[in-house]
């Protein structure tokens, strides 16, 4: 083996044609000498798989269905395909690789990232859903393998920045900003009447479509609450949300001093992600676009609206209560998004059927992997019964 060959990172990349997987491999691209993709996965966009897998030859591929595995393996001989979650597995932890990058959307993110840690992986984790629902249980595996949890998520990845050479003691609080969405300052009622094609329009940042609709609900600033409990181990009396609609401060510690480290920087996902990926590597030279500071009239900074966007607090509520509530609020909300995106309830319905779901789940008295997927699909099958109920979209 070269001695260059031999500093090369091989990694595994989940929901590689998603937007995070795709800017991903931008940085791939741009940091080939330390970068290599051994195994992706796809569930979809099967034609711009097959031009990434002739681009970056992995060893393995995986994607949904049988059907899919054919088409990749007729284009691309030498490579092996699998499909379904046994395929997702083995994409997430061939033996080569020393890190994933969980860019999958949804709980579906739990077991794959589960996989990755026992095989030694480093996980950088985009899919935050996985730790909103099984937190407990995955930074417990990572502790137990001594692999680590990279945040992804430009506020987790911000923080984690804030935090290098600090010491855990030192932290009073972690000040989590967020655009806002499109819908700030609107009034409930108003909020009534949003279409879909609304609500998928960010004011700052392009991602996929379910953490679209979560921006625009809050929710997704509710999940990232979590994701930071679990990531920095900092209670939720000491998180707190700030909204500031230009989106260059992507996150703050406040350390018990009272001095403030902020990082900040254009909303491009590919800098958290190449700082995650690179890790001991450091910060590599890159060619994204810098912020302008001519071109900043003003950075604001405003308390959330709690009232018309009651995601937040409720998503504090169910961290604080544990145990499977925060796994519940997180399937019911996937659905309920979904629904909306399908044209199935209206915008508002995706908080009332959210809200719903988590009123009516008992958690058991016993506490692990098995119970989260139990509430899972507890949570899925009553926000599909509210769905249902609402009938076509009001
Ligand atoms: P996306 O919808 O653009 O991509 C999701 C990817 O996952 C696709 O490749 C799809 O094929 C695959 N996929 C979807 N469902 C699957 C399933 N059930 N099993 C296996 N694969 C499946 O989503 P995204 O915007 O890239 O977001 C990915 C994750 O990163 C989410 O958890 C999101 O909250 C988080 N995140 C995204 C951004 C962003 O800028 N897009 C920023 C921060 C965090
Ligand atoms: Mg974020």
């Amino acid at each position: 083996m070269k001695w260059g060959e031999a500093m090369t990172k091989c990694m595994s990349v989940l929901g590689v044609t998603g937007s995070i997987g795709r800017q991903a491999l931008d940085v791939v691209r741009s940091n080939s000498e330390e970068l290599r993709v051994i195994a992706m996965s796809s569930y979809n966009r099967i034609d711009e798989l097959i031009r990434l897998v002739e681009e970056f030859h992995p060893q393995y591929v995986a994607v949904r269905s049988p059907e899919q595995a054919e088409l990749v393996r007729a284009k691309c001989p030498f490579t092996e395909v699998g499909h379904g979650e046994q395929a997702l597995l083995t994409a997430a932890s061939l033996q080569e690789s020393t890190l994933l990058l969980n860019a999958l959307v949804g709980a579906a993110g739990i077991r794959p990232t589960l996989r990755a840690i026992e095989a030694g992986c480093d996980v950088a984790l985009a899919n935050k859903e996985t730790l909103v629902a099984a937190g407990d249980i995955v930074v417990e595996a990572a502790r137990d393998h001594q692999v680590q949890i990279i945040p992804v998520d430009s506020e987790h990845s911000a923080i984690a920045q804030c935090l290098q050479g600090a010491n855990r003691e030192e932290i009073e609080k972690l000040i989590v900003t967020a655009s806002g969405g499109p819908f700030r300052g609107t009034s409930v009622e108003n909020l009534r009447q949003v279409s879909v094609q609304d609500a998928l329009t960010h004011p700052t940042w392009s991602m996929g479509a379910k953490i679209t609709i979560d921006s625009s609900t809050l929710m997704n600033k509710g999940l990232e609450v979590i994701e930071a409990h679990y990531l920095f181990d900092v209670p939720y009396s000491d998180i707190e949300v700030l909204v500031h609609p230009q989106s260059v401060v992507h996150s703050m510690v406040q350390f018990r001093d009272g001095a403030i480290l902020a990082q900040l920087g254009t909303p491009d996902m590919r800098i958290p992600i190449q700082f995650a990926l690179l890790g001991e590597k450091g910060r590599l030279a890159s060619q994204w676009k810098r912020l302008n500071w001519s071109h900043i009239s003003e950075l604001t900074f405003e308390a959330p609206d709690y009232d018309t966007f009651p995601a937040i607090k409720l998503a504090f509520d169910c961290g604080r209560a544990q145990k499977t509530y925060p796994a519940v609020m997180n399937a019911a909300n996937e659905i309920a998004v979904w629904a909306f995106l399908e044209g199935k309830i209206g915008y508002l319905d995706i908080l009332d059927i959210v809200q719903r779901v988590v009123e009516q789940h008992q958690p058991e008295s016993t506490f692990g992997l098995d119970e989260i997927f139990t509430a899972d699909q507890f949570a899925r099958k009553t926000a599909q019964l509210l769905i249902a109920k609402r009938g076509q979209k009001v």
